[in-house]
C-alpha cells in the first residue's frame, strides 16, 4: 500500500511536530523536506555552487541536524529554495520518498501543490505570526542557538516572505486541503485533528 500525507504551511506553524506525530501513529516513513533546502544553504555557505550542491547532497550532509537549524543557515536555505534549478533537483527524491510501500508523510511548502498534487491526504498547517515567533525563538534558544525574540520574528517574516513570494513553487495551500491553525490550538489538538483526516482514508483503504 501507498500513502502519501502532504504537510505544507509557514515555518514554525507546527507542521514538523503533526507530521512526526502522524508517521509514528500510522508506521509510515517521514521526510522533513526543509532539511533538503537547509542542507544546500549550508553548502552554500561553504562557497559550493547551488545547483551542483542540490544535484550531489550526500548522507553525510545530514550527519548534524541541529546545525542545519541555525538561523543562517534557514536563510541560505530560503534563498537557494527560489532557484528554480534547485528545487527541480531535489523533485525525484521527494517523489520516489512519497510513493514507496508502506506510506509517508512529508512535510514542506509545496508538497500538496508541486511534488505531491495527487497525495491522499494533504494538510496545511499554519499559526499566527506571533505565535509562531515565540514557538521558534523558545526551540532555538532550547537547543543552545544566541538568539533573541526580535530576531527570530525577523527571521521568519523575512523567509515567509521569500517563500511566498518566488515564481517557482511559492507557499501556499492546495485548493483540497484541510486547513489546521494552531495559534490557539494545542499541539494534541492539532496532532488529532491530523490523525483523524489520515485516518479516514487510511481507514476505506485497508478496508477495501
Ligand atoms: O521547513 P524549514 O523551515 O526547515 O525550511 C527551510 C526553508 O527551505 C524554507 O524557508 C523554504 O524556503 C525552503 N523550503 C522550500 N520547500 C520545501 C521545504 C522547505 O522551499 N518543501
Amino acid at each position: 500500500m501507498s500513502l502519501t500525507v502532504a504537510i505544507d504551511g509557514p515555518a514554525a506553524a507546527g507542521k514538523g511536530t503533526v507530521a512526526r506525530a502522524v508517521a509514528a501513529h500510522f508506521g509510515f516513513a517521514h521526510l522533513d523536506t526543509g532539511l533538503l533546502y537547509r542542507a544546500v544553504g549550508r553548502r552554500a555557505l561553504d562557497h559550493m555552487e547551488p545547483v551542483e550542491a542540490a544535484a550531489s547532497l550526500r548522507p553525510s550532509d545530514f550527519s548534524d541536524i541541529e546545525a542545519l537549524r541555525a538561523p543562517e543557515v534557514s536563510q541560505a536555505a530560503s534563498r537557494v529554495a527560489a532557484m528554480p534549478e534547485v528545487r527541480a533537483a531535489l523533485v525525484d527524491f521527494q517523489r520516489a520518498f512519497a510513493r514507496r510501500q508502506g506510506g509517508a508523510v512529508l512535510d514542506g511548502r509545496d508538497i500538496g501543490t508541486v511534488i505531491c498534487p495527487e497525495a491522499e491526504v494533504k494538510l496545511f498547517v499554519t499559526a499566527s505570526d506571533e505565535v509562531r515567533a515565540n514557538r521558534r525563538y523558545r526551540e532555538l534558544a532550547g537547543t543552545g542557538h544566541e538568539v533573541t525574540l526580535a530576531g527570530v520574528a525577523a527571521d521568519l517574516a523575512e523567509r515567509d516572505r521569500r517563500d511566498a513570494a518566488r515564481a517557482t513553487a511559492p507557499l501556499t495551500a492546495a485548493k483540497d486541503a484541510v486547513l489546521i491553525d494552531t495559534s490557539r490550538m494545542s499541539i494534541e489538538t492539532a496532532v488529532q485533528t491530523a490523525i483523524d483526516a489520515v485516518a479516514a482514508v487510511h481507514n476505506a483503504r485497508t478496508r477495501g
